[in-house]
């Protein structure tokens, strides 16, 4: 693992003293810094252009007052944000995230990733990231619907088709779109689809996009398997969460042949050593949205572990689907001891600095979030698609799009691990194939 090269550490410096108190915005930034240093040796007109200085500053940044009433008629007060970072590929492009850790560092972390995210899946999408520290756990529907609407009351006038097009992310799914996409139409008298993404299969969603992070996630450790040669077949699965990304990352695990023997919430995890009950996990955190301790109610076999400790269960493939810095130093040693010999970031940065660094020198294949779960992107873009043709696809056709872009994504981290003297080195290979597409579009575009 490398460390940030001399000539780059004055601009890590620079981004922490401009964005004090930032630290997951810090460490995304070092983490894609740590694989730059033989890029800018090969090309001076990056450093020239100073696109890497451009590039960590955002291009816009929207903070925003969001009140609401409550059931009880109560005022309630929370924070939005839009952080608009790179529109070098395309119409800014990132999720909103609705949870009561949301604050300014969280978001910029997540747009920053967003950047390279999306130019690695090949399609016109640039990067951004949203939110607000709202916490939708035990609100009532009617409560979700008046926080969207007056979210979306400010954010309407920042986003549009060929500006800026959100979607979900934790605490943001179909529920949420739809309310945000209603108070859009209703502020601009436009059915513009393209605006947001994740939507209603029956008002301009697409087929796949629920699925689409979780599939995406399984179908790039799928092509890591198959060029050693190996599959999903009889594997020892840890997903962390239980969230639609991990949801997802299940039910394609279980199709292609692996076993899942354990997912988590915020309060503890489940373990059933005879494979993961998807459809009750489904029933319990889809159409509840209950805990997932509910679970051993129903499987006698299984258990429930409250607090954390997932990690220390012997599997072959661990997929961190739930949040950042999930998977810590001491959790990287336990799967080490576990046997586990390939770890995929399915949510945004959950694994830490020290645990990849433990993870790879132990011999584990590591493959980052920003390749891994860039399959809901891709496909949100293949929704965009959609909407500009006012089309929809099958269910087949376009998953068989998201399971070809994942594969030439994962190939494009490999080829591009290998140009820069880092052979199968994901991190690298990610960070690299991301930042130069990226790059070479800013250069082309002048100083903007
Ligand atoms: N929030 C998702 C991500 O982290 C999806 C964003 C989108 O579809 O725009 O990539």
């Amino acid at each position: 693992m490398n460390r940030v090269s001399e000539s780059l550490q004055p601009i890590l410096e620079e981004v922490i003293r401009r964005n004090p108190a930032e630290a997951e915005f810090h460490q995304a930034v070092q983490e894609v810094l740590e694989s730059l240093g033989p890029v800018v040796t090969r090309h001076p007109e990056y450093t020239d252009g100073e696109v890497i200085r451009r590039l960590c500053e955002p291009e816009r940044q929207i903070i925003f007052r969001v009140p609401w009433t409550d059931d009880a008629g109560r005022v309630q007060l929370n924070r939005g944000f839009r952080v608009q970072f790179s529109s070098a590929l395309g119409p800014f492009k990132g999720g909103l995230r609705f949870h009561p850790s949301v604050y300014l560092g969280i978001v910029k972390f997540l747009g920053f990733e967003q950047i390279f995210k999306n130019a690695l899946t090949g399609l016109p999408i640039g990067g951004a990231k949203g939110g607000s520290d709202f916490d939708p756990k035990g609100r009532s529907d009617a409560e979700v619907m008046r926080f969207c609407q007056s979210f979306m009351t400010e954010m309407y006038r920042h986003i549009g088709e060929h500006t800026d097009v959100p979607a979900g992310d934790a605490g943001v799914g179909r529920r949420e779109i739809g309310y945000l996409f209603g108070q859009y139409k209703r502020i601009t008298d436009r059915y513009e689809s393209g605006v947001l993404t994740g939507k209603g299969l029956t008002w301009g969603g697409s087929q796949v996009r629920t699925e689409a992070t979780g599939y995406g996630t399984v179908f790039f450790v799928d092509e890591m398997l198959r060029h050693s040669g190996d599959s999903f077949e009889g594997k020892r699965v840890l997903v962390s969460g239980s969230g639609n990304v991990a949801i997802y990352a299940i039910e394609k695990v279980q199709e292609l042949g692996g076993r899942v023997i354990a997912c988590s919430d915020s309060d503890g995890f489940i373990v059933d050593e005879a494979g993961i009950d998807l459809d009750l996990i489904k029933e319990i955190k889809q159409e509840r949205r209950g805990r997932i301790s509910e679970y051993t109610d129903q499987r006698p076999g299984a258990r429930f572990v409250a607090g954390e400790g997932i990690w220390d269960i012997p599997c072959d493939i661990a997929l961190p689907c739930a949040t950042q810095n999930e998977l810590r130093g001491a959790d990287a040693t336990a799967l080490l001891r576990g046997g586990c010999r390939i770890v995929a970031e399915g949510a945004n940065m959950p694994t830490t600095p020290d645990a990849i660094r433990l993870l790879v020198d132990g011999g584990v294949r590591f493959a980052p979030g920003k390749a891994v779960n860039a399959g809901g992107v891709a496909t949100s873009a293949l929704e965009m698609q959609q909407n500009a043709s006012r089309d929809s696809w099958a269910f087949d056709y376009t998953e068989e799009r998201l399971a070809e872009i994942m594969r030439t994504l994962h190939d494009r981290c490999l080829e591009t691990a290998d140009e820069y003297g880092a052979p199968g080195d994901y991190v690298a290979g990610a960070n690299i194939a991301g930042f130069t597409r990226v790059a070479d579009a800013m250069l082309a575009l002048g100083l903007v």
